[in-house]
């Protein structure tokens, strides 16, 4: 109640002034600029619901020259440069994209709900999409589809905007198959934190290109990206299956994903009653509650690869050999499968928008923690935190995500981080609480990383959250000098995403 408050009162000193640098902007981009209230809640808050840092002022540009103009007048124009960072949709959980005391770019404002999408083909490309950086991919789907085409690796949740996801990697089940997101990347237009748009690819202007893809914001603003796009399938036959075992749920996931049979494998532990409720009620018939329920009580913690396999007319009478072929070599319970056939859409959009409520994110706290965890040290990670840490964690979870992703598929030139080792699995703790329950789940996450840091498990976050410049650099590893370097090169006054808490 006080922080509401200590805020209502900043928010209240800042509406009536702007601030002295919008001198330097030419007039039409000053009428962009807000600073009431309104404007910069929104700004200053997120997903998570953690931490909330309050800019001076909110741009909604209405062009990418708009961007341009004030990171120069950030840049060039201003004794002493202020911060910029692009907001997506507000889907980080610790204020990752939010700049305190300086400006937020809502990249919405330039969104025309899939109007900045255009679909192409070229005999050296194939079929692609070009993208603004502020749309979503729900609207990439949408537009692509209308061409029979869509993107083939994706985010669980579509509501989250391109330059946001490729900020950060884009992981989900077709990872394994197809690389992340930004493994799917031809080209980008970046506005760098010295006010320069600059296009970029593998062969052009490539530190750039890799720098950006996976570099927490720290180089550019993307606001452009062409996106690799396939034929789309028509439908998904999708199934989930139990386990009980540890060792054969982790043999049967690193089995499917050194084949291409699947299109899709994902994972979750099945934690508590509630959970069980959860997952159930939207996926698999009533009639096995009481079997799961009673599992559960036996074991206290169950797993289920959740898996897809893509057809279309043409493959339509062979879908239910080849499936059964697959299911046959796995080693869940046996009678524990459900299974659904969908449209591609229906699959893919099976999360909804439901991340977006904003009465539901303003009462909850979401203190995620997305750890990527190399195969060789996974078994001791199953000791020490899913056997002991995660049955005494009392409050109610969210969702538990577990599953393997190919490092092959990954480019390392790029500035994501990954374990150092050919398989590493996605753990994603990803809590959900009452505003005042966030300290239970602080705790169960630096007991988390305490584990792994005394175990000696070589984990990395992925959506990163470090507190000191040490941190940084070990999670880095040996990308680091070359990422200060980039920065250095692309973004020397340390104007943008200050809200990562790298380098400012
Ligand atoms: P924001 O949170 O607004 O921004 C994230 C960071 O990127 C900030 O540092 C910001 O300054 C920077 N940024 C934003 N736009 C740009 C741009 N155009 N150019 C350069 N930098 C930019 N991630 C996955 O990989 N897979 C998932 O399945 C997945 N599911 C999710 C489900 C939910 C419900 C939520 C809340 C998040 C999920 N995420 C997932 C995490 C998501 O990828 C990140 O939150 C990411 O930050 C995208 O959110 P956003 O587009 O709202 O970006």
């Amino acid at each position: 109640m006080a922080n509401l408050l200590i805020l209502s009162l900043i928010l209240s000193l800042l509406i009536t002034t702007y601030p002295p640098w919008t001198n330097a902007l030419p007039t039409d981009i000053t009428n962009r600029i807000r600073t009431d209230p309104n404007a910069i809640r929104e700004a200053s808050s997120d997903y998570g619901n953690l931490v909330h840092h309050v800019p001076s002022a909110v741009l909604y540009p209405s062009s990418i020259n708009d961007i341009v103009e004030l990171i120069k007048a950030s840049c060039y124009n201003h004794s002493t440069p202020f911060t910029v960072a692009a907001r997506g949709r507000g889907h980080s959980v610790r204020g990752q994209a939010m700049a305190g005391g300086g400006v937020v770019v809502e990249m919405a404002a330039l969104s025309r709900n899939g109007g900045g999408i255009r679909v192409s083909w070229s005999p050296s490309l194939g079929y692609y999409a070009d993208v603004g950086g502020e749309e979503i991919w729900a609207d990439v789907l949408r537009v692509g589809l209308e061409h029979g085409l869509a993107p083939v690796s994706w985010t669980d949740y579509l509501y989250l905007t391109v330059g946001g996801t490729l900020s950060n990697a884009g992981i989900s089940g077709q990872t394994f198959r197809h690389g992340p997101q930004i493994s799917n990347v031809l080209e980008l237009d970046v506005v760098t934190g010295r006010g320069q748009l600059i296009t970029c690819s593998r062969n052009k202007n490539s530190e750039l290109f890799f720098g950006a893809l996976g570099g927490l914001g720290q180089l550019g603003i993307i606001t452009r990206a062409r996106i690799v796009l396939d034929k789309a399938p028509a439908r998904a036959r999708w199934a989930r299956l139990i386990y009980s075992n540890f060792s054969e749920f982790t043999r049967d996931q690193e089995h499917l994903i050194s084949t291409n049979a699947l299109n899709y494998v994902e994972g979750f532990l099945i934690t508590n009653k509630s959970t069980t409720n959860q997952w159930r009620s939207s996926f698999s018939s009533p009639s096995h509650q009481s079997d799961i329920a009673s599992l559960w009580k036996k074991h206290r913690l169950l797993f289920s690869i959740e898996l897809v396999k893509y057809y279309n007319n043409l493959t339509a009478n062979t879908i239910d050999k080849e499936f059964h072929v697959i299911l046959e070599e796995l080693n869940f319970i046996p009678g524990l499968i459900f299974r659904r056939d969908v449209p591609l859409v229906d699959f893919l959009n099976r999360v909804g928008n439901s991340g977006d409520g904003r009465e539901e994110v303003q009462a909850h706290v979401h203190p995620w923690l997305n750890l990527f965890i190399p195969k060789s040290r996974i078994h001791d990670f199953y000791d020490g935190v899913l056997e002991n840490m995660v049955p005494r964690l009392r409050t109610t979870p969210g969702l538990f995500i577990f599953y393997p992703l190919n490092i092959k598929k990954w480019d390392s030139r790029m500035s994501a981080v990954t374990p150092d080792e050919d398989v590493f699995y996605n753990v994603g703790f990803l809590h959900s609480g009452g505003v005042n329950e966030s300290d239970v789940f602080e705790v169960f996450n630096s007991q988390v990383l305490g584990f792994c840091e005394k175990a000696g498990i070589k984990v990395k976050q992925y959506l990163p959250y470090h507190k000191s410049r040490e941190e940084w650099i070990k999670h880095f590893g040996s990308k680091w000098s070359i990422f200060q370097q980039r920065k250095m090169k692309f973004d020397p006054k340390m104007i943008l995403s200050p809200g990562q808490r790298i380098f400012n």
